[in-house]
């Protein structure tokens, strides 16, 4: 024990390593823990929570919008972004104090520095070039974003990265890409009154939801003005004067004021010094891990974005605390990515958990599908054109319900509970014979015949 500075380096402090790190400091491990940018990583600095911020301040719109079918008369509102960006700033910042102060309180030594691999026990930090031993190191230094297409122009554009503070409002906007984070944040800039354009290399937006989602989702942002170019991706980016003009494989140009690439994230493992330790990298430059997250160096491990598994923060931080009691408290625990929860705040936003309708035909001989398509009891009166979609998969043969996926407000809260009804193998008629909460857009799934 002598021979090591600590128990366990964490190297970044996101959802994952410091959950990782309080766990095991918790058991009675010496922990430092070091970050380059800063405590919190993408969820709570440039994710998770600053977005569902913004996707809040977005919704204002349809409030006012539909206020006048109640009654109200709304006076012209107007809408600040830099009280936005700084009430936003704001919060991240005392989360990450909150973060620091819990890291404190668990003895954890949080250094604020890049730190990196040097053999299979031994990393240094950039900051001050001091090498520290470690009996364990935890990589979590999460993903980035990938910068494709690879095009003239490219280093005009943003990312997610970047769009969070940018000085003013964009009056125009061209998103490349249609996952999670193109549609996100198309459906929050159309609502704050940016001319969005979606430009993909597919046919439609999120690719591996449920069918009728994705169909849902597309339509609810052309309902919102966006403008999609699919199957037409930029072929360069040109600057003329303030504004960017970004030529289309269609042959049209658009002119905007900037270009955000959303075409997906990597892992962060650049010039970390994985591969002299010895660490397998994939193809992407993921670690390799097993299924207690353990690299191919028995004293390194790696959890969250940087191992490529599922890229959502619960699951960073499912893995984190997993590793700290295996490693640290005695108690072996792999992670199981199944029957995942996720949710798409769009507005409709996505909530959906469990397999797709044609995920569960690839593999299921007869499988069952409920389905409802309605308006919303709130939409009779605001006169909003919107509809509530909900599926249920189930499993023909022993009723099992394999999945269940909802478009339409609170989505992603009903997605939490039905996790729970799905990962104990609910059947279709345990959600027959739930009474019904009434009246609510959720009672459907307990009334779908
Ligand atoms: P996604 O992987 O969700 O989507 C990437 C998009 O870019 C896809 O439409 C993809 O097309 C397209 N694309 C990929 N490469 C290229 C290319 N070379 N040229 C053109 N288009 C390309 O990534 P995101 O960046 O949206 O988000 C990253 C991750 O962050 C997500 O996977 C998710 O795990 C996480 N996230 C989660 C959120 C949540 O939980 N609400 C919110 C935001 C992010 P195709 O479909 O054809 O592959």
């Amino acid at each position: 024990m002598a021979d090591f500075d600590v128990d366990l380096f964490v190297i970044g402090a996101g959802s994952g390593g410091v959950r990782a790190a309080r766990i095991a400091a918790g058991y009675g491990a010496r922990v430092a823990i070091a970050e380059e940018f800063r405590i919190g990583g993408t969820c709570v600095i440039r994710g998770c929570v600053p977005k569902k911020l913004m996707v809040y301040a977005s919704r204002f719109k349809d409030d006012f919008d539909d206020a006048a079918g109640f009654g109200w008369t709304v006076s012209a509102p107007s809408f600040s972004w830099r009280k936005l960006v700084s009430g936003k700033e704001q919060e991240i910042s005392r989360l990450s104090a909150i973060y620091r102060a819990n890291l404190d309180k668990a003895g954890v030594l949080t250094i604020d520095s890049r730190a990196v691999v040097e053999d299979a026990n031994t990393v240094r930090l950039l900051a001050d070039g001091r090498q520290l031993r470690a009996k364990k190191i935890l990589i979590a230094t999460g993903g980035t974003p990938v910068l494709d297409p690879d095009i003239p122009g490219r280093e005009y554009a943003i990312t997610s990265n970047d769009v969070f503070d940018l000085p003013s409002l964009p009056g125009r906007l061209l998103i490349v890409g249609a996952g999670y984070i193109s549609v996100e944040f198309a459906s929050i800039f159309a609502r704050l009154g940016t001319k969005v354009a979606i430009a993909t290399r597919g046919e439609n937006v999120l690719r591996g939801f449920d069918e009728d989602l994705r169909n849902g989702v597309r339509d609810a942002l052309i309902h919102a003005g966006v403008d999609f170019h699919f199957s037409h991706l930029p072929t360069r980016i040109e600057k003329n004067s303030g504004d960017l003009r970004a030529h289309l494989t269609s042959g049209i140009y658009l002119d905007v004021d900037h270009v955000m690439l959303a075409t997906g994230r990597r892992p962060h493992t650049a010039g970390l010094g994985l591969e002299t330790a010895g660490v397998e990298l994939d193809g992407l430059g993921a670690v390799v891990v097993d299924a207690f997250s353990k690299s191919s160096v028995d004293s390194i491990y790696a959890v969250g974005d940087v191992t490529n598994r599922l890229a959502l923060t619960p699951i960073a931080i499912r893995e984190g605390h997993a590793f700290a009691d295996t490693v640290f408290g005695d108690k072996p625990t792999a992670v199981i990515h199944v029957n995942v929860p996720t949710a798409v705040f769009t507005t409709p936003e996505i909530g959906t958990v469990g397999l797709s309708e044609s995920e569960a035909r690839a593999i299921y001989d007869c499988v069952d599908i409920y389905s409802a398509s309605f308006r919303p009891l709130k939409a009779t009166l605001s006169g909003r054109a919107e509809k509530v979609c909900m599926k249920i998969v189930v499993d023909g043969a022993t009723d099992v319900v394999l999945g269940v996926h909802i478009l339409g407000d609170d989505a992603g809260e009903m997605a939490q509970l039905l996790a729970i009804a799905v990962r104990l193998g609910a059947k279709k008629a345990d959600f027959d014979a739930t009474i019904a909460v009434h009246p609510t857009s959720a009672e459907e799934l307990v009334t779908m015949r």
